[in-house]
């Protein structure tokens, strides 16, 4: 895979000015803290951390995560689980599902090397990852995904769900997970008392899978689910054992707008994640360009914003220019200077890049490589 990548962008013992842009840079103080933050914020709570590995596409990531208790990283597609079990990560759960004859052959094929679980919301699902278990001779844990309150994949709660459960748990070839319960939409609900609030819905829903589960005399190892926005709320809930947030390592402009209980942005993490471009034009007063367009930061959440630069606003992305705009009494960007900006949505900004430029104290520590950019399969 890593003939695939292109060139990176520096190299170690670099000033960050000296770096080419644009360039998906890392503030490894502020990524170290979030790391730590997180772990300090689990321990003790007896739940148990899964980051999603949806956000970094990084088995060096994955790995640091796991360094710090966390027991294994999610996933989304099959190609991200062969990129971090082939990159030395041991448990992966894939918390989606996967249709498709190829792709369950690849996931089945891991399961020889790895812990490898995955997700299903329908018969149909079952029949098929218990073929693939059974051509690659492995035994695979299936987690029942249920709706927990967005509306997305998940079978219907309670009895439904406690059926599919017992099908699974009857296959030769597979064993009952646990329940699959994530309500994405909740993360990024604004105000605290609208995330509380669909958490205890998803809660709710699994208090009565757990109940329908009983009464099929079946035990439900693992409640997995939760988010950046959300997760404090799945470990109070107290029918959660595990959570999946994948975001918190990184952070962006997106979940900067989500408020804490007095009304302020949440502050629990850092923004660690920031592309790095280059003033490419200023063909007038007023106007400036950048050398990365939205190839190079996503805008699905929103516009990229300006690291600690108030006076000037990112207000147009093109496919490979940025144009900013400044109040005329501001001072203008320089010709050639370098801008680091705050991605709006960090997972999709990860997946346009090749390397993690890693900086601390104004140099170039480390380049990793992200070798799941692109793994959709
Ligand atoms: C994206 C995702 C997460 C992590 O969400 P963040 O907002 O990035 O923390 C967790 N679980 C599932 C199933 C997801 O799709």
């Amino acid at each position: 895979m890593e003939t695939m990548l292109q060139r990176p962008p520096a190299i170690i013992g670099q000033r960050e000015d000296e770096v080419d842009t644009p360039a998906l840079l890392l503030d490894l103080d502020a990524f170290e803290y979030n790391l730590d933050r997180m772990a300090q914020l689990v321990a003790g709570t007896g739940v148990r951390l899964r980051p999603h590995a949806k956000t970094h596409k990084s088995p060096v990531i994955a790995q640091l995560q796991i360094a710090l208790g966390a027991v294994g990283q999610c996933v989304q597609k099959v190609g991200e689980a062969e990129a971090l079990v082939w990159g030395g990560v041991r448990d992966v759960f894939v918390s989606n599902e996967v249709v498709g004859t190829a792709k369950l052959a690849r996931f089945a094929a891991l399961a020889k090397i790895a812990n490898v679980a995955i997700c299903a919301d329908s018969d149909a699902h079952v029949v098929a990852i218990e073929a693939a278990a059974a051509d690659a001779t492995v035994r695979v844990p299936v987690y029942v995904e249920i709706d927990a309150g967005a509306g997305r994949c998940g079978i219907e709660p309670g009895e439904r769900a406690a059926l599919l459960a017992r099908r699974i748990a009857q296959s030769q070839h597979l064993t009952f997970g646990g329940l699959q319960a994530y309500n994405g939409s909740a993360q990024h609900q604004r105000r605290p008392q609208e995330r509380a609030a669909a958490i205890e819905t998803a809660a709710d829903a699994v208090r009565r899978t757990i109940d329908a589960l009983e009464r099929l005399d079946l035990r439900c190892p693992v409640v997995t689910g939760g988010g950046t926005g959300t997760f404090e709320y799945e470990i109070a809930s107290g029918v959660y054992t595990e959570i999946q947030p994948g975001s918190y390592c990184f952070m962006d402009a997106d979940y900067a707008r989500n408020l804490d209980a007095n009304g302020k942005p949440v502050s629990t993490f850092r923004q660690s994640l920031f592309v790095l471009s280059t003033v490419m034009s200023v063909p007038r007063a007023g106007t400036a360009v950048l050398d990365a367009g939205h190839k190079a930061v996503t805008i699905d959440s929103g516009l990229p914003l300006l690291w600690q630069r108030p006076e000037l606003a990112y207000v147009d992305a093109s496919d490979e220019h940025g144009a900013l705009s400044y109040a005329p009494d501001a001072q203008a960007p320089r010709l050639g200077e370098k801008i680091r900006l705050v991605p709006g949505h960090c997972d999709p900004t990860v997946d346009r890049h090749d390397w993690y430029v890693g900086v601390r104290n104004g140099r170039v520590e480390c380049l990793w490589p992200i070798p799941a950019r692109g793994a959709m399969h």
